[in-house]
């Protein structure tokens, strides 16, 4: 397994930076490649602007045109094309971060921003009157695999079915689906740990125990049953799902799991 970690976390002893090593220490002695993207310690520049694209800025800029013209010529910043480059490197992807306001932290979205480029992980594929694009099962990095490793402040109950801060796993839809089921990778169900403010009473032994296990299953863990865009399941122009392919009472985000 070749395995990018991309780390956000800004403190390098906290629960997320063991985790982050306990995902390094593991997988290299599984015999596995490991890079590590450690955005803070990187000073990862997280909001896009003009500089990024030089001399394919448009001007005004129109982020869209201008990332994929830069992507075209190979013009992309350094920090953005070595990223890109992992990204193509692994077949495997882990995401270590905490849960903020509901979503990753700034500076993990700044680099999806940035490194998910048009042309790269959108804008890929023939679009026309009936076709829109490979995406959600195809796209620039169909074949790869991709994991959520959060901590989350609230406790499981929190965040179960009717949990009032809604299900963990529609909080995770818009990463998991519209950021990384987009540009084709596979996604395992996540990782995540609930009431981390107060770990204590062996809690963190137990929670790096179920982490290691879950590394080491990666390559035979089943991805989440994303239904693929271009393979039957929508209606062609509208890419609504057809009706009656729905479990019974499956709505919402579920209905884009396959039954
Ligand atoms: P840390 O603070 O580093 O540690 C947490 C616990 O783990 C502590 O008890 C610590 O002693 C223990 N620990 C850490 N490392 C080790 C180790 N190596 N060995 C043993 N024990 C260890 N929560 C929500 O539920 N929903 C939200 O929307 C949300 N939004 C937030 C927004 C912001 C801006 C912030 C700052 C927090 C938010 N939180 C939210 C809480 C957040 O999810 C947690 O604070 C975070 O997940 C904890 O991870 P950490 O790595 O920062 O933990």
């Amino acid at each position: 397994m070749k395995a990018l970690i991309v780390y956000a976390h800004p403190e390098p002893r906290s629960l997320n930076g063991a985790l982050k090593d306990i995902a390094v220490t593991t997988l290299e002695g599984a015999g596995h490649e490991v890079r590590v993207s450690d955005l803070y310690a990187m000073g990862w520049k997280a909001a896009v602007d003009a500089a990024d694209y030089g001399a394919h800025a448009t001007d005004p800029l129109q982020v869209v045109p201008s990332s994929g013209a830069a992507f075209d010529a190979g013009a992309l910043t350094p920090d953005v094309a070595a990223e890109q480059e992992k990204l193509l490197w692994a077949d495997t992807v882990i995401f270590q971060f905490p849960l903020w306001w509901y979503a990753m932290p700034a500076i993990l979205k700044g680099w999806v921003d940035r490194v998910f480029t048009y042309n790269f992980a959108y804008g890929v594929g023939v679009h026309d009157a009936t076709r829109y694009g490979e995406r959600y099962g195809e796209g620039t990095l169909r074949g790869r695999r991709a994991v959520l490793s959060v901590t989350v402040g609230g406790p499981e109950s929190h965040y179960s079915d009717r949990g009032i801060n809604g299900p963990i796993e529609d909080l995770l839809f818009p990463i998991h689906h519209g950021i990384l089921y987009y540009p084709g990778l596979e996604v395992l169900p996540p990782f995540v740990l609930h009431g981390t403010d107060r770990l204590a009473g062996g809690a963190f032994e137990d929670a790096a125990k179920a982490w290691r296990e879950r590394l080491l299953a990666l390559e035979t863990t089943e991805p989440i049953a994303f239904r693929r865009q271009n393979f039957g399941d929508y209606e062609i122009p509208s890419l609504r799902l057809k009706e009656g392919l729905e479990a019974p009472g499956r709505t919402g985000f579920g209905l884009h799991v396959r039954a």
